[in-house]
């Protein structure tokens, strides 16, 4: 190197040549050295950062910023750890917002999202600072609190604020939604400030999720803490919903039928179908507990229709003057195509449309009227009579009944039982004099004894029908019953206006 220096100044003779080469190439390789170095550095920064929010977007949810659920259940079992180790409690908080399906169907995905967006950010602000806040999928919320086990009413007060400070109304430009919510707790403490054992992240969304469920079924806009009977009571209902999915599919579900007589003469005028359920597990079970649940899991059109199907075969071989009554639930009535569907089924089992009469709640008139209305009349205008059921336990309006195509209207048996005390007869008395004046025939459900029919006979011309005249019968025992009575079509001389044959020809112009 100094010879070098030595010869550029002009002090000293030229290097050996070799050696200058060589030290140049030294020079050179320690330059390339060094910038091979930063770019290596900068790229790793680079690959950090990328990595680091690559594992953000793992985390998150897009739409809101929350965490979504596989981060959350990480998270809550970390908070859990550290908790424990500091003899504190946890708190898994779950929130679902109340009919947001409802929020999208009628006001657009686009609106829903909004919606979406503005309850997270107004549950984040409700929250203490640091509170973990995820959405773990659709309307779902979830936030974990850290809390001081004798003291779980910190978390009430908590819950609640939520209540106040992100339901309510949400204003979005044209549209105004009323948002509430269902929230479930669950705690890795009891009541008293005792540890749980046992518990992960995993676990306390779990039992978050069913107390969240308990809140929904009480009635929505409302908050529960998990019980372990919770527990038991979801697993029962697993297995009633899987029951009833298997006793669709092995013909588990038979009609029986209870008989509608003409209070005035005593003379049988028909049947109501209802629905059993002969459980391979359970025994016979009874329609209020299957009906709600096949409603709510999307089975009861289905079941509904293996009955009628089952019902027509079996009412064929009645005297065609007896007439066939079932009961149609409101979700039934949701669907659009319901009308043609009962039309072809009775065109399919070649059963008269004229002696079917389906019997709807008043529940079901409250959810999309014009609907509901223009099937009843399709319906009608094809023979079938329409009948409110279980009437006086709903809210049907008198407009309602004014403008719906009704032909009968069925008195709750409630308020029929009433009448063993003769001064309880004023809302009998009045819902007669109601039908009389709408001249709509009446039909008094839940005569039980003499009594009820004596004070039902001297109201006017009426059906009844109730266990004075018997239980529910299976298909065997009504046909043994009509057999003895003459009543089976086969066995009945043909008499004139007897209409089977021509409703029947009605049926094959209809198909
Ligand atoms: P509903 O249509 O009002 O049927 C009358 C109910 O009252 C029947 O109960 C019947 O057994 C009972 N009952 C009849 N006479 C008397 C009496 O004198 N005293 C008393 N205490 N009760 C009497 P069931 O069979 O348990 O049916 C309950 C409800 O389940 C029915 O009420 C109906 O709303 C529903 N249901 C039954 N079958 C079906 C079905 O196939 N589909 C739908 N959607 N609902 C059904
Ligand atoms: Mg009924
Ligand atoms: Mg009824």
């Amino acid at each position: 190197m100094p010879k070098v220096l030595h010869s550029l100044l002009g002090t000293g003779a030229a290097p050996d040549p070799l050696l200058t080469n060589a030290m140049l190439l030294n020079i050179a390789l320690i330059i390339f050295g060094w910038r091979r170095y930063r770019d290596l550095t900068a790229e790793i920064a680079e690959r950090r950062k990328a990595e680091e929010s690559a594992r953000r977007l793992a985390e998150m949810d897009p739409l809101t910023g929350c965490l979504n659920r596989r981060a959350m259940e990480h998270t809550t079992t970390e908070l859990h750890k550290s908790c424990k180790a500091a003899g504190k409690a946890v708190a898994f908080v779950m929130v679902d917002l109340d009919n947001f399906k409802q929020v999208n169907d009628m006001n657009g995905h686009g609106i829903g999202d909004k919606v979406l967006s503005e309850f997270a950010g107004r549950l984040r602000r409700c929250l203490p600072p640091e509170t973990p806040v995820a959405r773990l999928g659709g309307d779902e919320f979830a936030f974990a609190l850290a809390y001081d086990p004798k003291n779980p009413d910190s978390v009430d007060e908590i819950v609640s604020r939520v209540f106040q400070a992100s339901g309510g109304r949400i204003e979005l430009g044209h549209a105004t939604i009323d948002s509430t919510m269902s929230v479930g707790i669950a705690a890795d403490h009891d009541a008293n400030g005792h540890p749980a054992d046992g518990l992960d992240g995993e676990i306390l969304m779990h039992r978050a999720d069913i107390a969240m469920y308990r809140a929904k079924k009480d009635g929505k806009n409302r908050y529960s803490w998990f019980e372990a009977t919770m527990e038991s009571e979801l697993r029962f209902r697993n297995q009633l919903e899987s029951g009833i999915r298997r006793g669709i599919a092995n013909g588990e579900f038979v009609p029986y039928y209870e008989q509608q007589v003409d209070l005035d003469t005593g003379e049988l005028v028909g049947f109501e179908m209802l629905a059993r359920w002969h459980s391979a597990d359970l025994g016979v079970v009874k329609p209020e507990v299957f009906i709600p649940i096949a409603e709510e899991i999307g089975v009861i059109g289905e079941l509904s229709e293996m009955l009628l199907r089952q019902a027509f075969v079996d009412a064929k071989e009645w005297d065609p003057q007896l007439t066939l009554s079932a009961n149609i639930s409101p979700v039934q009535l949701r669907d659009q195509w319901f009308a043609q569907r009962l039309l072809k089924l009775l065109v399919e089992c070649n059963f008269p449309a004229h002696r079917l009469e389906i019997e709807v709640t008043e529940t079901c008139l409250h959810e999309n009227m014009g609907q509901v209305r223009s099937m009843l009349a399709s319906l009608r205008n094809q023979g079938v009579k329409v009948s409110l059921d279980d009437f006086g336990t709903g809210y049907a309006s008198l407009s309602q009944l004014r403008t719906l195509p009704f032909d009968r209207i069925k008195i709750d048996r409630s308020f029929v039982r009433e009448l063993r005390d003769s001064d309880n007869s004023k809302i009998v008395d009045a819902i007669v004099s109601l039908g009389n004046g709408l001249q709509m025939p009446i039909t008094a459900e839940g005569i039980e004894d003499e009594e009820i029919l004596s004070t039902l006979r001297r109201m006017g011309q009426l059906k009844g029908q109730g266990y004075l005249y018997g239980r529910p019968e299976t298909a065997v025992q009504v046909r043994e019953r009509l057999q003895t009575a003459g009543r089976l079509a086969a066995s009945r001389p043909v008499q004139p206006g007897d209409d089977s044959k021509p409703a029947e020809d009605d049926n094959r112009r209809r198909a």
